[in-house]
């Protein structure tokens, strides 16, 4: 490609961005990820949504182009290697099965987690244990189901005693991670807890300051915000959450009841 073409294609990118809201961007190696720092401004605080009785209004399809059995049997593909793996020798010894992830191969908005807990290393689904249900009732308030979002995690296998994933761990499974995201080709990433977020982007800032904003990640929009486990501990930071939830509804352009 001539080096003027190349140029044009560039300034066209930087262009959509800045209209798109985003101020500077970070070169990690080997990714990219940029910070939009200005997108929270005017983010209303409101209390968060405490039941499950939201009723789905109409709002934009999450259904993206391509079709969703080729998407779908692509994973099934990818579950089926992630199954048999043997990577990190303590988790394939301690799990009782691999927890691939759940929900629509096409979807929009894809949530990320750190790892499975027990209730996800027995059923084999991540996020059905009391944090999951949490994680259900914030899905649901944003007027969508399970089935309209792909949930998944860092690390496939439970860590024992839920530790934390080492980072020998997190990089064995990144590849996988990488794969389902290639796969589902979302617009936007949640990501929950900092666990999540400090894999994802590469970052250790506190999730207090990294949420409330968006990052790209692989010209993905990434917003981080509290895990549902530590709303149960704090149900103080729930509020945070539901401002977090507002804004990526907004982007999304998927309106709130009573917005
Ligand atoms: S955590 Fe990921 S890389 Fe490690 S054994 Fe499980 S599936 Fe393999």
């Amino acid at each position: 490609m001539a080096a003027g073409s190349a140029d044009r294609i560039l300034l066209h990118r930087l262009e959509s961005l800045q209209r798109a809201g985003v101020t500077h961007l970070i070169r990690r190696s080997p990714i990219d990820v940029c910070a939009v720092d200005e997108v929270s401004a005017g983010v209303e605080q409101e209390t968060a949504p405490s039941n499950t009785d939201t009723k789905k209004t109409d709002h934009v399809p999450m259904i993206a182009g391509s079709t969703h059995s080729d998407q779908q049997g692509r994973l099934d593909v990818l579950q089926t290697t992630v199954a048999a793996c043997t990577r990190c020798e303590e988790l394939a010894r301690t799990r009782t099965q691999t927890v691939f992830g759940a929900g629509n191969p096409n979807a929009r908005l894809v949530f990320l987690g750190e790892a499975p807990g027990a209730d996800e290393d027995r059923q084999g689904i991540p996020f059905v244990g009391r944090a999951g249900q949490l994680l259900t009732r914030i899905i649901e308030a944003c007027t969508l189901s399970r089935e309209d979002v792909y949930i998944l995690n860092i690390l496939k296998c439970r860590p024992p005693g839920n530790r934390n994933p080492l980072p020998e761990e997190a990089g064995h499974c990144r590849e996988y991670l990488n794969a389902q995201l290639a796969i589902i080709e979302p617009e936007f990433i949640v990501c929950l807890g900092a666990v999540a977020a400090h894999n994802l982007l590469e970052m250790d800032a506190p999730i207090g300051r990294m949420r409330g904003k968006f990052y790209l990640y692989e010209g993905i929009r990434v917003l981080c915000t509290y895990h549902p486990a530590y709303l149960l501990r704090n149900p103080a930071a729930k509020p945070p959450v539901w401002e977090d939830m507002q804004l990526l509804m907004s982007e999304m352009g998927i309106e709130l009841p009573g917005k």
